[in-house]
């Protein structure tokens, strides 16, 4: 439901990165739905600049992208490959190994519609909304067919292990989901109870499991290189002439994160203020001989709490870990030099320089942010590490998906006070895109990236 309210946001770029993504996905499909070479490569671009004119001219009705456009492709391409029934499929469409083969041939003795559910939910791992969108229905019947598929496939391929389950009640929908392992909805819990215990619900879940195995193995057929370029290039044209760019609908959220860097600096700073103002009481002949050298900027910030945002959010001096200057201060007669630390004026490098040299800091390892697994499926558990980070600080993460939206999953970290962190994220995109998702962290100064690829 969520994509109903994503689609009409859709920028140019949302729609030609999902093109670019799919594109070969969608072309593998027309093939293998009877299209030849040529008319595939027709219905792949003719398919995806009405993808784009839908976005355009009526969002509403393109509840989600990817499983709109291969509908498209479905329709349009069985009205091309409708007179050439006779087509050689699996067999025409690949000459690889024989393993390739059988899976071609399993697919095509089925009916075009369990055929369309394997390779889209199997073969190209596409979001059960996705899959229910392209078969004309909804994700939960659409899962139930992709569940019916994949026993008429085990039954083409001669796997015999499936328990008969005449006249039992079979949860196919929730067995179907269950096969493909990963983490298990609240509302598939009692099936799957269930499904320990009983034998032929056990027999029928293990099958889904072969089956989709056997099918995410599938060889997509990729769009000829040579037009390849030219189709993405008129999509992507077309998306820019009649959709809005990505900065068109922007909301900063990068702002937030700025924000929020004040209220970690405010205690520590008005803590300072403290001292700057004994400081200022003690040595007022000696702060007048400083101002006059440096001009009144040096001597500006400690009496303007408005220009510390302004500091501690500038990216220059994201490194400089502010929390060990405090040290300094202690064991330093003139406190007021801390503010004049992130001031690159001439005026004020006498004192700037002790703060990072004279004084032990924590270990400065590079900045690094490292993801393990960096591949499996939707929903996995991702370890997060990270060095170099602002120390004692909190690390935010985000998991974006592969066209570089927030999939709303997160996490954050205490950073040691040695720069470092490790974490646990879930891996999970609602929408299910197979692919290469960014964990994107910040501490509110400096950010990193590391992905994961997503196997659907
Ligand atoms: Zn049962």
């Amino acid at each position: 439901m969520a994509d109903l309210r994503r689609a009409p946001g859709l920028s140019a770029e949302d729609v030609s990165a999902a093109v670019r993504i799919h594109a070969d996905r969608v072309h593998d499909f027309v093939r293998r739905l009877g299209c030849s070479p040529a008319a595939a490569v027709e219905v792949v671009e003719t398919s995806a600049l009405d993808l784009v004119d839908a976005v355009a001219t009526a969002p509403g009705t393109v509840t989600d992208v990817v499983g709109w456009w291969f509908g498209r492709a479905r329709a349009l391409g069985r009205r091309v490959s409708g007179a050439t029934q006779e087509l050689p499929l699996g067999g025409g469409v690949l000459s690889a190994d024989q393993d390739q083969a059988v899976l071609a041939e399993a697919l095509e003795v089925l009916p075009e519609r369990e055929r369309v559910a394997l390779l889209l939910r199997d073969s190209y791992a596409l979001s059960a909304p996705a899959v229910g969108v392209a078969l004309g229905t909804d994700a939960e019947a659409g899962m139930e067919t992709v569940g019916r598929a994949r026993l008429a496939f085990l039954d083409a391929v001669g796997d015999e292990d499936v328990l008969p389950t005449a006249g039992h009640a079979l949860q196919l929908g929730v067995l179907a989901r269950l096969g493909e392992g990963g983490a298990v909805a609240a509302a598939d819990a009692t099936a799957r109870r269930h499904a320990q215990a009983c034998a032929m619900c056990r027999s029928v879940w293990d099958g889904q499991a072969r089956a989709h195995s056997m099918l995410a193995g599938l060889t997509v057929v990729a769009l000829p290189e040579a037009l390849r370029d030219g189709v993405l290039g008129r999509v992507d044209a077309q998306a820019r002439a009649y959709l809005p760019s990505s900065a068109e609908l922007l909301v900063g959220e990068d702002e937030e994160l700025l924000d929020e860097a004040p209220s970690r600096w405010r205690v520590p700073f008005y803590a300072l203020i403290g001292l700057v103002a004994a400081a200022i009481v003690g040595t007022v002949i000696g702060l007048l001989l400083s101002r006059g050298s440096s001009g009144g900027t040096s001597s500006a910030p400690p009496v303007d709490p408005g220009v510390l945002p302004k500091v501690t959010a500038a990216p220059l001096l994201s490194q400089s870990p502010v929390p060990t200057t405090f040290p300094t201060l202690s064991g330093n007669p003139s406190p007021t030099v801390f503010f004049v630390t992130p001031s690159p004026s001439p005026g004020a490098s006498g004192p700037v320089t002790p703060s990072r040299s004279g004084v032990p800091e924590p270990a400065t390892e590079p900045l690094t942010l490292t993801a393990d697994p960096t591949t499996g499926p939707n929903g996995g558990a991702v370890t997060i590490q990270g060095t170099g980070w602002l120390p004692r600080g909190t690390v935010t993460i985000d998991y974006l998906d592969p066209l570089g939206r927030q999939t709303g999953s997160h996490a954050t970290a205490t950073v040691d006070a040695r720069g470092r962190f490790t974490t646990t994220l879930s891996a999970q995109d609602p929408s299910n895109l197979p692919g290469r998702h960014t964990i994107r962290a910040t501490d509110g100064t400096q950010t990193a990236s590391a992905t994961y690829d997503a196997q659907g």
